[in-house]
């Protein structure tokens, strides 16, 4: 009688690791491209050898091990899947890989998300060709301050469709250049980025500003960290 209980108990046991393990294989099996294909690294040396003296400059002050490798999927504007890649900091690594995600699913369009150093991490051939990006090392102007692409803590998304842009003495500053028919915010095109956006939606729930959101200027495809967390994060950039 004993031994007939026992048997039953390893029997249950089996049968109940055996439901676990087939409905891990179900959920995986779901969706075995997406799942595979979000994941990120370190800057290994093989990426370091993109990215050195392009994006990641001889004058870098930021370490290599503060950045992250994202790779990803995303869906272009006729709904066929592209792989893409970016570069972050660290702190940020994990909400940008599911916010990608999450835009992924939802089949939002993003059109290119490659990163710069394909360009040779010039900024306006990289907007021109809409291209979705964040780490771009380099100093705020006249200053020893990292800028917040600079340290990986901006990103920017269908940057052709969603222009940087500034008046300066009475003068028009637009980046890029070429993006002049999508300064009409009340008008309708694609990848356009207003606060009915999915991007603008998921960026902020994830603590990003959004540029649109300024005063002063307009940036809108970019969406960064607060100053007053990234001084918590590198007391030092001031
Ligand atoms: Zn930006």
């Amino acid at each position: 009688m004993r031994k007939k209980l026992w048997i039953v108990v390893i029997a249950a046991a089996l049968l109940c690791s055996a439901c676990a393990k087939s409905d891990t294989t179900k959920a995986d099996a779901s969706k075995p491209d997406a799942d595979d294909s979000f994941w990120m690294s370190d800057i290994t040396d093989e990426i370091f050898e993109r990215i050195k003296g392009k994006s990641f400059k001889d004058d870098c002050t930021l370490p290599r091990e503060d950045l992250r490798y994202l790779h990803v999927l995303h869906v272009d504007l006729n709904g066929e899947t592209r792989e893409g890649e970016m570069i972050v900091n660290y702190h940020i690594a994990e909400d940008v890989l599911e916010i990608l995600r999450q835009l992924y699913e939802a089949k939002y369009p993003i059109e290119k998300i490659r990163l710069v150093d394909e360009y040779d991490a010039d900024d306006e051939r990289s907007m021109e060709d809409n291209n979705s990006s964040a780490f771009n090392f380099r100093f705020i102007s006249h200053t020893t301050r990292v800028s917040k692409h600079g340290l990986g803590l901006a990103v920017d998304i269908n940057t052709l469709y969603n222009p940087y842009t500034k008046i300066v003495d009475g003068e028009r500053i637009l980046e890029p250049i070429t993006a002049e028919a999508y300064l009409d915010r009340d008008a309708d095109f694609p990848y356009k980025i207003d606060h009915e956006d999915l991007c603008f939606k998921l960026f902020t729930e994830h603590g990003f500003e959004w540029g649109g959101d300024w005063e002063d200027r307009k940036d809108y495809q970019h969406f960064e960290i607060p100053t007053a967390q990234i001084e918590e994060w590198y007391p030092e950039n001031q």
